[in-house]
């Protein structure tokens, strides 16, 4: 399967050219960044493979390794951007089944830094104010793209 009708992402990446410019980060060849929802953690990355798929084992043995390549470069542009103390990746797809990961930067000051972000977001629910301040970051949505995308056509450029 290249796509599903029924897919939330599929769906997504048939409308890349009319996505907001405060959702798309990047485009690579096998894959798509946008920035993820909840900017507490600043610099926080949804890449979604541009093939529909559910499982990195149904993959091309090729497309998996670009896939995994372009991920470690987001990874990098997130490091350099933000300087976080660590990334957490998460693969998980079970609300939704595409290939999809998850590039959390955590922080110093992030009382929760040892524990995965869901717990955060779980306690969250329910609650407006605290999801706006999970969602809010200290930077205004388009600036850490801005950000990203320097470090990306700086780091893009290099590795051509
Ligand atoms: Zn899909």
């Amino acid at each position: 399967l290249t796509s599903a009708s029924d897919c939330y992402f599929c769906q997504k990446l048939t409308r890349l050219d009319s996505a907001p410019d405060d959702d798309l980060v990047w485009r690579f060849p096998h894959s798509v960044a946008f920035l993820g929802p909840w900017q507490y953690f600043q610099g926080y990355c949804i890449l979604v493979a541009r093939r529909h798929a559910t499982e990195l084992n149904h993959l091309a043995v090729e497309v998996r390794r670009a896939f995994f390549d372009e991920l470690c470069l987001l990874a990098l542009a997130i490091e350099e951007a933000f300087q976080p103390l660590k990334l957490n990746y998460e693969l998980l797809g079970n609300q939704v089944p595409h290939l999809h990961w998850h590039i959390f930067p955590r922080y110093a000051d992030d009382p929760s830094r040892l524990k995965p972000v869901w717990l955060a977001l779980e306690r969250a629910e329910g609650d407006e104010a605290k999801k706006r301040r999970l969602q809010e970051g200290s930077l205004e949505r388009p600036t850490i793209i801005k950000r990203l995308v320097e470090k990306l056509s700086l780091l893009s450029s290099a590795s051509s």
